[in-house]
């Protein structure tokens, strides 16, 4: 097997020389001819229940896709999985999830705070049936309950960035599944099935795409999950459109070196920031006091490129920056600054909301000295 680079570069693509072709041809049909009746239902009945279409036709979009399948195929490989299953969003990867979970009989969830706000608010209303006991990454056996479905952890974490010892989560879990939201590490520096974890989520539209130009979520997992999941995809229709799939996949290629570059523009920028005057707290997983069970290097390969700071002067700050821009969203190639309390986090709870002088930075592809000095103008 060749190293996880190179995996990145060609995965979803092994069949493309035998067929003469360079990259993947992409497939918009909606629909697919059918030879007769009994082959076409057999085939939409598989299809249906979840699995792979063998020799049959692909019947319908909402069933399968193959630039969509090259993309799973190509995610599932790079973060160890027997498959993964794409959706439109982040949250309508983890809205099937959930709908797997309460499907399942057991809809009550262990989850660890902070998540993403959209995941926290979804949880927290129980829209799709689902029950939540918030814990500390140290009281998931205390949480556990008979009719328990998952337990879901993001590690680095939205927006505060702490770090999860996910071995521990899923040794406490015992048979109760993990999700772990590997959005913030991607599998190029964090892969959670090593430490156990069952579910791998991706909000695609951060890293995976890296261009803030396509939306989309992944979840990978085992072949039983992903079964479940592409049921569950091909009855509630929350699939992702082939074109985005092209674009992701195509994002993948590039994935290790643009989190390795915006990496180490991060660390840059971390270090301006823990010797500002005008800088209360840095919540980065590079600095020691952000990581006190020594995760980076261990469980995470490195501290990633997204990092949060405290500010008496968060709003003027957010005027002031004149390269880096002020909006929601992260991973791509331009650097974002957004206030979690007013905005990716305003839906959460007010005993679990950030505070309001905290800001979260997704740090790009720029030169570091130009953030620095951006950043530096605009905090005075
Ligand atoms: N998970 C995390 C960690 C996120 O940051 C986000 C979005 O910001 C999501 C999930 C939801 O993803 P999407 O916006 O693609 O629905």
């Amino acid at each position: 097997m060749t190293q996880p680079d190179t995996r990145s570069v060609h995965a979803g693509r092994d069949d493309l020389r035998a067929r003469g072709l360079h990259v993947p041809p992409i497939d918009l049909s909606t629909t697919y001819p059918l030879t007769d009746l009994a082959s076409g239902g057999a085939a939409y009945e598989r299809l249906a229940s979840g699995n792979a279409p063998g020799r049959g036709s692909l019947v319908y979009q909402r069933l399968w896709n193959p630039n969509v399948a090259r993309l799973e195929e190509a995610l599932a490989e790079l973060e160890s999985c027997e498959g993964a299953v794409a959706f439109g969003t982040g949250m309508a990867a983890l809205s099937a999830c959930l709908l797997a979970t309460v499907a399942n009989g057991k809809p009550h969830v262990v989850a660890v705070r902070p998540l993403y706000g959209g995941s926290d608010h979804l949880l927290s209303t129980g829209l799709l049936g689902t029950t939540v006991s918030w814990s500390s990454p140290g009281g998931i056996a205390e949480a556990v309950q008979p009719d328990t479905g998952l337990v879901i952890l993001e590690t680095p974490a939205n927006p505060t960035l702490e770090l999860v010892d996910i071995a521990d989560v899923v040794r406490q879990a015992g048979d109760v599944p993990v999700l772990v939201d590997n959005t913030f590490a991607t599998p190029v520096l964090q892969r959670p099935v090593e430490y156990g974890a069952t579910l791998v989520l991706h909000s695609a539209t951060k890293y995976l795409g890296g261009h803030g130009d396509v939306m989309g979520g992944l979840v990978a997992g085992n072949a039983d999950w992903v079964e479940r999941l592409r049921r569950i995809r091909a009855v509630t229709g929350g699939l992702l459109h082939p074109l985005a799939a092209y674009e992701l996949h195509r994002g993948l290629q590039t994935l290790p070196v643009r989190v390795r570059a915006q990496q180490a523009g991060a660390e840059k920028v971390a270090d301006l920031l823990c010797t500002h005057p005008a800088v209360d707290n840095v919540f980065y997983p590079g600095l020691p006091e952000c990581d006190p069970l020594g995760l980076v290097g261990r469980q995470q390969a490195g501290p990633g490129a997204v990092l949060a700071f405290t500010t008496p002067a968060a709003e003027q700050l957010l005027t002031r920056l004149e390269l880096i821009t002020h909006a929601v969203s992260l991973g791509g190639v331009d650097t974002l600054i957004q206030h979690p309390a007013g905005l990716t986090h305003r839906l959460v709870a007010d005993e679990a909301k950030p505070d309001q002088g905290l800001l979260r930075l997704s740090v790009g592809l720029e030169d570091p000295d130009d953030l620095v000095r951006d950043l530096a103008q605009a905090l005075g």
